[in-house]
C-alpha cells in the first residue's frame, strides 16, 4: 500500500478488552500506519499476548512506515472484585462478573487521561464500550471516533428494532420497519430491553449517548458489501462514518495471518498440511468466536451433527469447553471422525484456515469479524446465532447477501453456560438442524450458488482496499479531514 504524507498525524487506539474488538482495531492501526500516520495502541498487561507478536512483526517488517507503539496499563481486576488476571471479556462467566468488568474498565479513565495529556494525539479511536473516552477526549479538544465492530446493517436494524419495541407488541414475528430490504424476524430472536439487568442497561445507555455525541464512527466494512445500509446510515440516520474494511486484509502474509490474536493451539504447518490433503471447497470450518461458552449438551449435539453430515471439518473448541466432563466423549468421538475431522483445542489461526482453498464453508455464531473474514475469503456460511447482534447478521447473510443458510435458532441468548440474565436452556440447536444446514451448504446446487456469490464478494472486498478502491479512498478522505483540522488549529 502506498504511503501519503499526512502532517505528522498521530492517532491513539483504545479497544475494549475482547478479541473481537482488539484484533480488528489493531488492523486499523496497521492500515493507518501504512498511510504514514503515527499510531499508539493501548491495552492492558494481561491482554498483551493478543497483540504483541503481531505488533512486533509489523514494526520489524514495515520500516518505511511509522511503527505502532504499544502502551500497556494496569487492569484493576482485584479492585473491581474480579479474579486476578481476569482482564478480557472472554473470561467472564456470570452477569456479576460482567458488571465488575465494566467497573474495572471505567477505572482505566485515570491512566487514560494521563496518557492523553502526555501524547495529545490528533484523534482517538475508542471502542463503543468505552463511552467515557469521549469526555476525556473533549477535555483536550481531541475528536473521538467510535468503533463498534459490527456491520452497518446490524447497526441500522438494531436502531429500528429498538424504536419498534417488538416485545411490547402481541405478534410473535415482525418485519423490521423502514429498512431497504424486508427483514423478517421473530420477537424471541431480539434482545428484550425491558428484561435487561438495570446495571447492564446503564452501561448500554451511556455507550449510546456517547456514541451519538462523538465525531463519527469507523467501520470494519466496505461500501460495496452493504451500499443501501451505508447510504441509509449516512443519509437517513445522519451519521458520519468512514469505511476502512475489510481490515483483516492488511494481513497479507502467512506469518501475519497465523499470529492474528492469541497464540495458535496448532502448528500452522500441521494445519496447512491437513488442509492440503483435502479436495478444494470440501472442508467446513467450525468456530464460534471467542466469547461463547456452550453447555455440554449443546456441544454434544454439534459434535453429532458434524459427524452425521459426513463432511470433512475443522472444529475449534474453546479451552474451557474440553476441560469438563465431555473430554472422555471427545476422545472417543475424535477416533470416530479420524482423518475427516480435525479438532483444534484453543485458539485457531482462523484467517489462515479460511483462506485455504480446501475450505468450502464456515459454521459460525455470526460474530461480525468471522462473518466478514469468511466473505473476504469467498467462503459461504452456516449461521448459528446466539446473542448480541448475531441474529441481525444472520439475516444479512441469508436474506441480503444470500451467501448462507441458518440452522434455525429461534431464541436469543440460550444454549450457553452464561446467559447474561436470560433463562438457561441446555440445547437450542439439535444435531439434525446442524446436519441439515451443513449439507445444504456443502452438498448440492443451493450451496454452490451461495459459494459463487461469496466468491464475487471476495473480489469486491479485495478491490475495496486496493489503491483507488472505496475503503482505500475513505481512509485517504479521513486523513485529509484530520490534516485539515490540524492545520486550522495551528
Ligand atoms: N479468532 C481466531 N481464532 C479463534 C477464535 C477467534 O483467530 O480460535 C478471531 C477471528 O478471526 C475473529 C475474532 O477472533 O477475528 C472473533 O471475532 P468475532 O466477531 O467473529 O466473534 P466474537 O469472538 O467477538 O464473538
Amino acid at each position: 500500500m502506498e504511503s501519503k504524507t499526512p502532517q505528522n498525524l498521530r492517532v491513539l487506539f483504545f479497544p475494549y478488552m475482547a478479541p473481537g474488538h482488539m484484533i480488528p482495531m489493531l488492523d486499523i492501526a496497521k492500515l493507518l500506519s501504512h498511510f504514514g500516520v503515527q499510531t499508539t495502541f493501548i491495552s492492558t498487561f494481561g491482554n498483551a499476548p493478543l497483540v504483541e507478536t503481531s505488533i512486533n512483526h509489523f514494526n520489524s517488517t514495515n520500516s518505511s512506515n511509522p511503527s505502532i507503539k504499544l502502551v500497556l496499563i494496569q487492569f484493576p481486576s482485584a479492585e473491581a472484585g474480579l479474579p486476578v488476571g481476569c482482564e478480557n471479556a472472554s473470561y467472564l462467566t456470570s452477569l456479576d462478573m460482567l458488571v465488575n468488568f465494566h467497573k474495572a474498565v471505567a477505572m482505566l479513565r485515570q491512566p487514560f487521561d494521563q496518557l492523553l495529556e502526555q501524547l495529545l494525539p490528533d484523534a482517538i479511536f475508542s471502542d463503543y464500550f468505552l463511552p467515557w473516552t469521549l469526555d476525556s477526549a473533549s477535555n483536550f479538544g481531541i475528536p473521538r471516533l467510535v468503533f463498534y465492530g459490527t456491520s452497518t446493517f446490524a447497526v441500522c436494524a438494531m436502531h429500528k428494532v429498538d424504536h419498534y419495541d417488538p416485545h411490547s407488541r402481541p405478534e410473535e414475528s415482525f418485519i423490521v420497519p423502514d429498512l431497504p430490504h424486508p427483514i423478517h424476524m421473530l420477537k424471541s430472536q431480539v434482545h428484550n430491553l425491558s428484561k435487561t439487568d438495570p446495571r447492564i442497561m446503564k452501561i448500554m445507555l451511556a455507550a449510546d449517548e456517547s456514541d451519538e455525541k462523538s465525531y463519527g464512527t469507523v467501520m470494519n466494512s466496505f461500501y460495496e458489501l452493504e451500499p443501501d445500509y451505508v447510504d441509509y446510515y449516512r443519509n437517513v440516520l445522519g451519521r458520519r462514518a468512514w469505511y476502512f474494511g475489510p481490515v483483516s486484509l492488511c494481513n497479507d502474509n502467512i506469518f501475519d495471518m497465523s499470529t492474528r490474536g492469541d497464540k495458535p493451539a496448532i502448528d500452522k504447518d500441521e494445519c496447512l498440511n491437513w488442509l492440503d490433503n483435502k479436495k478444494p471447497s470440501s472442508v467446513l470450518y467450525v468456530c464460534f468466536g471467542s466469547m461463547i461458552k456452550f453447555t455440554s449438551t449443546q456441544l454434544h449435539e454439534i459434535a453429532l451433527g458434524l459427524e452425521s453430515s459426513q463432511q470433512p471439518f475443522i472444529w475449534v473448541l474453546k479451552k474451557e469447553l474440553f476441560e469438563d466432563e465431555r473430554e472422555w466423549l471427545m476422545e472417543e468421538y475424535e477416533k470416530r471422525v479420524e482423518g475427516r475431522g480435525l479438532i483444534i483445542r484453543g485458539w485457531a489461526p482462523q484467517m489462515l484456515i479460511l483462506n485455504h482453498e480446501a475450505i468450502g464453508g464456515c459454521l459460525t455464531h455470526c460474530g461480525w469479524n468471522s462473518t466478514l473474514e469468511a466473505v473476504t475469503a469467498g467462503v459461504p456460511l452456516v449461521a448459528m446465532p446466539m446473542f448480541a447482534e448475531h441474529f441481525y447478521t444472520e439475516r444479512f447473510i441469508v436474506d441480503v447477501l444470500k451467501i448462507g443458510v441458518g440452522v434455525g435458532v429461534k431464541q436469543y441468548g440460550t444454549g450457553q453456560r452464561f446467559e447474561a440474565g436470560m433463562e438457561k436452556v441446555g440445547v437450542v440447536v439439535h444435531k439434525e438442524d446442524i446436519e441439515r444446514g451443513v449439507l445444504t451448504l456443502m452438498v448440492g446446487t443451493e450451496g454452490e450458488e451461495m459459494r459463487r456469490r461469496a466468491r464475487e464478494l471476495k473480489v469486491s472486498a479485495k478491490m475495496a482496499v486496493e489503491k483507488g478502491g472505496s475503503s482505500y479512498l475513505d481512509i485517504g478522505k479521513f486523513i485529509e479531514e484530520l490534516s485539515q483540522k490540524k492545520t486550522e488549529v495551528i
